[in-house]
C-alpha cells in the first residue's frame, strides 16, 4: 500500500496531520463555532433566484474582480464601523481561510516567517507551513491574554514578515485591547517593517468593537472577516479583508484568475440584502454565550472571558477524557488540545441546555 510517504512530498510536510475537527453524526454538535441557526426561508428564496439568475451565465467566467460583492461587503463594514471602506479597501475568498493563505503567499514564503501567539487559530500556523512561511509561536499569559512584553520582545528577536493577532481569539475567546494591537503593530514596523493581520472571524460576537479604524494611515495593517459565523453561512465559504489599497491589489499577484465562483458571488449577495435579520442572531447568540459563561461558573468549572461564539471551560486533568464523557451524552465539543481546556461553541438554547445538563451530571459523578 503507498502511502504519502512513499510520495515525493515536500520534506516540511512528512509526518503531518490535516486540520481536523471530527465531523461526527451527534444530536448536538457544539465544536466547529457555527451559527446553529439555519438561514431564515425568505433568503433561501432569495439565493435561490440570485443563483439561477447566475447559472444562466455559467458558461462565462465570474467578475474576476467581485466588484458588486466587495462594494456590499464594504458598505456592511462601514455601516457597522462607522470607518468607511470602499471598493478598494476589500478584498474577498473562499473563507477567510484562503484570505489568510493569500496574506501568506503574498507576504510570507519560503525564507520568511510569521508569528502568531498561541494558543490560537491552528489555521494560521498550517497555512504558514502550506505556503513555505517558517511558523513562530508566540507566549500567552496564563489567562490567554496576550503577554505584550514578551510579545514584543518575540518580534524584535525573530523579525517575522507576517503578525497574526486573532481578536477575540480562538479558541480562548480573549478579545485583544486595540492599545496591545497597536503596540505590536508598532514593534512589527520597528524590526522589519512587517504585515500585520487581525483576524476579526468572530468580532460580531464582541462586546468591544473592530478595529478597522486603526487602517488609518497604517498600509501593514489588514483586517480579515469571514461570513462563516456571524451571518451563519460556513458553508458559503466567504471570507473578506480590509486594508489599504495597495495591500488589495498585492494580493492580486497570487490569487487564482475567477477564484470566487458565480454562485458563490451571487449567493454572498444574497445574504448581504439580509444583513439585518442575521444579525439579528447574533444579539441571540451573544445572550447564549453569556449564560453559557455564568452557568459553567456557577456549576464550578474555570471559565475564560469570551467575546465570541463560544466559551473555554476547564480545568480537567484529562480534558480528552472529559471531551469523550461529553460526547458519550450526545454532545460534541472541542478539544483544541490546550491542556486542562475545552471549548463550546453557543448554539441554540436547546443545544446549550443538552450540554450543560451533560456537564452537570459530570459534576454530579465526581462529587
Ligand atoms: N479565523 C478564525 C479565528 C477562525 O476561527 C476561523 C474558522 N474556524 C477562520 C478564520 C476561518 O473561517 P472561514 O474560512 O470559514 O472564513
Amino acid at each position: 500500500m503507498t502511502g504519502i510517504d512513499d510520495l515525493p512530498v515536500r520534506d516540511e510536510l512528512r509526518g503531518k496531520s490535516p486540520y481536523g475537527a471530527p465531523q461526527l453524526d451527534v444530536p448536538v454538535r457544539l465544536n466547529t463555532n457555527e451559527n446553529p441557526y439555519p438561514l431564515p426561508e425568505p433568503l433561501v428564496e432569495r439565493i435561490a433566484e440570485r443563483v439561477r439568475e447566475a447559472a444562466r451565465n455559467l458558461n462565462r467566467y465570474p467578475d474576476r474582480d467581485a466588484v458588486e460583492l466587495r462594494t456590499q461587503l464594504a458598505r456592511y463594514l462601514t455601516d457597522t464601523s462607522g470607518y468607511e471602506v470602499g471598493l478598494a479597501n476589500v478584498w474577498a475568498a473562499n473563507g477567510s481561510n484562503e484570505v489568510i493563505q493569500q496574506l501568506l503567499q503574498t507576504f510570507g514564503g519560503p525564507g520568511r516567517t510569521a508569528i502568531g501567539f498561541e494558543p490560537s487559530y491552528s489555521m494560521h500556523g498550517l497555512i504558514s507551513r502550506g505556503t513555505g512561511t517558517g511558523w513562530i509561536s508566540g507566549p500567552r499569559n496564563e489567562d490567554f491574554t496576550i503577554d505584550l512584553a514578551a510579545a514584543e520582545k518575540a518580534i524584535a528577536e525573530h523579525r517575522p514578515d507576517v503578525v497574526f493577532i486573532t481578536t477575540p481569539n480562538n479558541p480562548t475567546g480573549t478579545a485583544v485591547p486595540p492599545e496591545t494591537v497597536l503596540a505590536l503593530y508598532e514593534a512589527a514596523q520597528a524590526a522589519k517593517p512587517s504585515m500585520v493581520v487581525v483576524d476579526e472571524a468572530y468580532i460580531e460576537f464582541s462586546h468591544g468593537d473592530s478595529l478597522l479604524p486603526l487602517l488609518e494611515g497604517r498600509p501593514n495593517l489588514v483586517v480579515s472577516r469571514t461570513m462563516s459565523k456571524a451571518f451563519g453561512a460556513a458553508g458559503l465559504r466567504l471570507g473578506y479583508l480590509a486594508a489599504h489599497p495597495a495591500v488589495v491589489d498585492a494580493v492580486q499577484l497570487v490569487r487564482l484568475p475567477y477564484h470566487l465562483s458565480a454562485v458563490t458571488q451571487a449567493t454572498a449577495l444574497a445574504a448581504l440584502e439580509h444583513t439585518d435579520t442575521l444579525l439579528k442572531y447574533v444579539e441571540q447568540l451573544k445572550a447564549e454565550r453569556d449564560r453559557l459563561v455564568s452557568e459553567l461558573l456557577a456549576l464550578g468549572y474555570d471559565v475564560t472571558a469570551s467575546d465570541a461564539n463560544f466559551v473555554q471551560f476547564g480545568r480537567f486533568d484529562d480534558a480528552h477524557a472529559v471531551w469523550q464523557k461529553i460526547l458519550d451524552r450526545g454532545v460534541l465539543v472541542r478539544d483544541n488540545g490546550v491542556p486542562g481546556w475545552l471549548r463550546v461553541t453557543a448554539g441554540t438554547p436547546e443545544e446549550n441546555d443538552a450540554f450543560l445538563d451533560a456537564v452537570r451530571e459530570l459534576k454530579k459523578e465526581q462529587s
